[in-house]
């Protein structure tokens, strides 16, 4: 590896500094590390430094340096001079999401900073800065249109603009129900801090939706903000270079308005005025690996420190969210009328129980449910049907020996794809050929079990013949621009009727749809998993939520969800449009049983060759616990028990309070590091443990 001139002289007499550097958790080695350096350098300057036999990146970390001036200490290799400093917000934001996720700064700065900063020398870099000058200007724009607001969406950019004057303002949740308008106050939102200089912060949850929000702020502000790479995004779908220009536009602050995914949340922004999470209840806002930190929450905390306004807007609020604002926390505003005067869709909720035993093509796609497709074909509307399961089928399998199309390396079955004729396991990756027989008996009868979105996607096209049926999923969408393409011709009305999973039914502005059905939602009425039915209702809320945005198709639009419960609240709530009751309901039963939002979760997982191995562990890590305040429960196999011939455990800690699970981690984490280092002959097949901070799925 190349390195720098600039300050490679060793030091004896020198100076120590604190650097921040990706140590592996596991070697103990988790505090920031001293170093010699011949010149001061400041807080937050990116340098290079040895450790062990490697040159990593490293942050000079605020604070004071630990040890003396010794021979011993190894000095900064280079230091990247071309480089701002990251700023004292920045780094206090690290220093609290580390301390908060149980991991170390190094660690957790070498996760979110661009990944191209770890391979460049500081001359490169510096060429890279100068190019970042150099980008020429864009056309100049139009003025833009600004659509009158509607009075709800008036009274909310008010309330937003009286926070951004506040010396500390406080959190607020924009409670508005979809196609009420809340990117407009979004929009209005943004001008107003970047009139007053600042930057501004837009998160989403989904890259999908990236494309079309960028289009949304830069037709709005590219008269505004004229300046190339005034507005970027940053999203892991950025080439690398592209993502550490971005990243470079918004740490000089050249970039005054930054959309991104969650790990924006990560960006140094030295003017940040305003943060905006849309869809902040949605689940992507968890990072699921390496430092599990929730975007939306950091957000929260990020916007705090820096006393600036954070907006967290939704239909269906987390119900974390929904009980801050409940109990005055965070401030609401509410969008109760979609714009236009669309109305909400009616919904119906077909009960498959009331079936003939014997009617209809299949039990998913019912008699009734094509009857009601076919009426809006030949009106020539378009409509929506979600099944949130990929494929063909989720499993194969042989009527005469029973044999099923498991996953030989995990607790799972592998899905049959019929459209390149394998069988896939949706955990591991392991792809084969579909057999021609049965692996087991050589049965040449096997036959796909269930329903995916592949095979709905066929049998509409079969039982409604000339209907132009298409499909968005992951499968259909794997390759560059395939989903812009496909939501484009959704647009220009080349789809009749459109299939796919979770992916289409968020936050698309889709103005031709009148009718959308969930064939077999049910599932998640009976998980372990208590945020379940939350899940559920956020995502019937939003699948609904994508038919009658546009008031002008002369039908009423329709949800159509068919369910074997009826009667079950979350449907009744759902058929009243009803989220502020579903929430009440939820919240009691959570307060009644002692879970979020009312008590504080963490997840142990540990990883293993063997179930048993897994399992010692745990229970050795529950042995070192100390707080009998904190309710340590059995340790239990993770859903998908086995992936990839790995056995997956996990142990929940619950405590009243968060700052009680705080320093009960902060004690425990140490000792579980030393624990799998000084036992490591017993946990030789535990291949990974971590801590999991506020876990989503349980
Ligand atoms: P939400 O995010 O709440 O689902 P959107 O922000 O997508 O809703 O708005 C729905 C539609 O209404 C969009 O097409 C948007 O351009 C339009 N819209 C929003 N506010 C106004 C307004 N004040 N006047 C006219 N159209 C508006
Ligand atoms: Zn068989
Ligand atoms: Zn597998």
């Amino acid at each position: 590896m190349k390195c720098a001139e600039s300050a490679v002289v060793e030091a004896p007499t020198g100076l120590v500094v604190r650097v921040a550097v990706d140590a592996p958790q596991h070697s103990g080695l988790n505090a920031p590390l001293d170093y010699a350096s011949e010149r001061v350098l400041a807080s937050g300057s990116l340098v290079r430094v040895p450790l062990g036999k490697r040159e990593l990146l490293g942050i000079v970390w605020p604070g004071d340096a630990i040890g003396e001036p010794a021979p011993a200490l190894r000095p900064v290799t280079a230091v990247f001079d071309a480089l701002p400093p990251l700023g004292p917000a920045w780094c206090r934001l690290l220093d609290f999401a580390a301390g908060y996720y149980q991991r170390s700064v190094g660690e957790l700065a070498s996760a979110v900073l661009p990944p191209q900063l770890r391979e460049l020398s500081p001359e490169q870099l510096s060429a890279r800065l100068r190019k970042l000058h150099k980008k020429p200007a864009r056309a100049a724009a139009a003025e833009p249109v600004r659509p009158a607001l509607a009075a709800e969406q008036a009274e909310a950019v008010a309330r937003i603009q009286a926070q951004l004057a506040a010396p500390s303002p406080k959190p607020m949740l924009l409670f508005g129900v979809t196609g009420s308008g809340k990117t407009e106050v979004y929009l209005r939102a943004a001008e107003a801090a970047l009139a007053s200089g600042r930057q501004v912060l837009v998160l989403v949850p989904e890259i999908n939706l990236t494309p079309q929000l960028e289009a949304r702020f830069t037709e709005r502000f590219a008269a505004l903000l004229p300046e190339p790479l005034a507005i970027v995004s940053l999203h892991s779908a950025l080439t690398p270079a592209q993502r550490l220009q971005n990243w470079l536009a918004a740490h000089l602050g050249r970039a005054r308005l930054v959309l991104g995914t969650r790990l924006a949340v990560f960006a140094s922004l030295p003017d940040l005025g305003l943060i905006v999470v849309d869809e902040e209840h949605d689940p992507s806002y968890k990072q699921q690996d390496g430092a599990r930190y929730s975007a939306r929450d950091l957000a929260v905390w990020r916007a705090h420190d820096a006393k600036v306004p954070v907006v967290l807007g939704s239909a269906t609020p987390s119900l974390e969210s929904w009980q801050h604002a409940e109990s005055g926390r965070y401030e609401r505003l509410t969008l109760t009328t979609r714009i236009g005067g669309g109305a909400l869709p009616r919904v119906k909720l077909f009960d498959m129980k009331a079936l003939p035993p014997s009617a209809g093509v299949t039990t998913a796609l019912t008699a009734p449910l094509l009857a009601a497709l076919k009426e809006r074909l030949d009106r020539g509307e378009q409509s929506l049907v979600f099944l949130n399961r990929r494929g063909y089928a989720p499993v194969l399998h042989c009527g005469e020996c029973q044999w099923k199309s498991d996953c030989p390396h995990c607790s799972a079955w592998r899905v049959f794809h019929k459209r390149d004729r394998t069988l896939r396991c949706h955990h591991c990756g392991f792809t084969e050929r579909v057999p021609q027989a049965c692996p087991n008996c050589g049965n040449h009868d096997i036959a796909p079990l269930g329903r995916g979105t592949e095979r709905l996607e066929e049998q509409l096209a079969e039982a409604l013949p000339g209907a132009r049926v298409m499909r968005i999923d992951a499968d259909s969408t794997r390759r560059k621009g395939e989903l812009e393409a496909q939501l484009q011709a959704v647009h220009d009305g080349d789809v009749d009727i459109l299939v796919g999973t979770q992916m289409i039914t968020k936050g698309h502005d889709f103005r031709r749809i009148r009718f959308v059905a969930a064939v077999n939602p049910d599932g998640a009425l009976f998980s372990s998993d208590f945020r379940a039915p939350e899940r559920l209702f956020a995502l019937l809320m939003q699948a609904g939520g994508r038919a009658g945005r546009d008031a002008a198709g002369e039908s009423p639009a329709e949800m159509w969800v068919q369910t074997w419960h009826r009667d079950h609240a979350l449907y009744q709530a759902l058929a009243r449009h009803d989220y502020v009751r579903f929430a009440r309901d939820q919240l009691a039963e959570r307060q009644s049983a002692g879970l979020p939002p009312f008590a504080h979760l963490a997840l142990l997982r540990a990883e293993a060759r063997t179930a048993e191995a897994a399992q010692a562990f745990l229970a050795a890590a529950a042995e070192l616990m100390q707080d009998d305040g904190v309710l340590v429960y059995p340790p239990v196999p993770h859903a998908v028990a086995r992936v990839a011939d790995v056995e997956r455990m996990q142990m929940l800690l619950e405590a009243p309070q968060r700052g009680r699970l705080q320093a009960c981690l902060r004690a425990w984490v140490p000792a579980l590091i030393a624990l799998k280092r000084e036992r490591s002959a017993e946990f030789r097949a535990v291949l990974r443990w971590a801590v999991d901070v506020d876990p989503l799925a349980i």
